[in-house]
């Protein structure tokens, strides 16, 4: 029979896991016990985080919002600061499984799963976040780039929990976007993901372009020439044209059940396109992308 153990306090974290240092750690469980049933992985013991309170909320201090990894998906669709300073990180929260997957699973599970189709991975990324972790006599910050070694795999140790995510609360963009394409527009594990954020001058010209797609590589795929080229243009067919074509070089999709590499590429370089009507609702969406093949 398998031990399940509530923690309500580090204290009492701790002291599980100096017993049980072999018990797998879960949040809301929507990934762990789906891994668990699939016969994934076995674990002797199960360590609950979800009373946790400590891992929970949303906070300012200084310049940085603090969001605990074992806040759920949506606490942080409601949460004002959410709303307000990260924007492009709610709208890819809404857009992830379902209520109830919503209600009970955490940003933190998101995270660590480091799965190449996660959500909240993205928006994270262009938003400079650094994850902090915590264990019985330290606590240490790395970039979540750095974090997320590949898919499944993170820089988290033996006797290690993520605390939470740092993000910086002034962020230098005034337009967002974020498209999921999926097999249905719910309840859907992306096919291929763009979350953008762009500084824009009164003039219509793009000062500053931040790019990250999801699903369409191992981790989280960035492409600085892409945001290089973006820089100083107006975000009109011809340029948006050419950083799609760059995109479509920078990823590197693999075939699965849900789409075929091509078909990925092709849709990460067609949700480039799409930045231009971010930034002015009446521009002219450039033609899609012909297929390779
Ligand atoms: C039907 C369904 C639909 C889904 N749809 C989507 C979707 O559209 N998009 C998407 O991105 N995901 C989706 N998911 C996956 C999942 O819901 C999310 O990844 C969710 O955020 C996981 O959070 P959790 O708290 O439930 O994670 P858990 O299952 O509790 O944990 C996941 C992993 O993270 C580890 N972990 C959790 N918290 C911590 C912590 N604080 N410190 C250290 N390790 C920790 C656990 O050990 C485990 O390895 C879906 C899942 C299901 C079942």
């Amino acid at each position: 029979m398998r031990r399940v153990f509530l923690a309500n306090n580090t204290n009492e974290l701790w002291d599980m896991l100096r017993q049980y240092p072999e018990a797998a750690i879960y949040a809301g469980g929507t990934d762990l016990l789906v891994r668990m049933r699939k016969g994934i992985c076995d674990p002797s013991a199960l360590i609950c985080l979800e009373r946790m309170d400590c891992l929970k909320g949303v906070r300012e201090e200084g310049d940085q919002i603090f969001i605990g990894a074992c806040t759920s998906h949506t606490a942080l669709l409601a949460d004002p600061i959410v709303q307000r300073s990260f924007p492009v990180l709610a709208a890819a929260i809404s857009r992830l499984g379902s209520p109830h997957i919503r209600n009970m699973g955490t940003i933190g599970g998101n995270i660590v799963t480091a799965s190449p189709a996660g959500d909240t991975l993205p928006p994270l990324y262009i938003l400079g976040a650094a994850v902090e972790i915590m264990s019985m006599d330290k606590t240490r910050r790395l970039s979540l780039a750095d974090f997320i070694r590949g898919p499944g795999h993170t820089d988290l140790k033996p006797g290690e929990i993520l605390a939470g995510v740092w993000i910086k609360k002034d962020q230098p963009y005034n337009i967002f976007s974020l498209e999921k394409v999926g097999q249905r527009k719910a309840l859907a594990i992306s096919i291929a993901s763009l979350a953008a954020l762009l500084r824009v001058s009164g003039e219509g010209i793009i000062e500053e372009a931040r790019l990250a797609w999801g699903s369409v590589g191992p981790t989280v795929t960035v492409s600085k020439e892409a945001e290089s080229f973006l820089a100083g243009k107006r975000p009109e067919p011809g340029a948006l044209g050419e950083a799609a074509r760059i995109a479509m070089d920078a990823v590197s999709p693999i075939d699965d059940v849900r789409a075929s590499k091509s078909y990925r590429r092709l849709v990460s370089g067609n949700l480039v396109l799409r930045l231009g009507a971010s930034v002015d609702g009446n521009s002219p969406q450039p033609a899609w992308l012909p297929p390779a093949d």
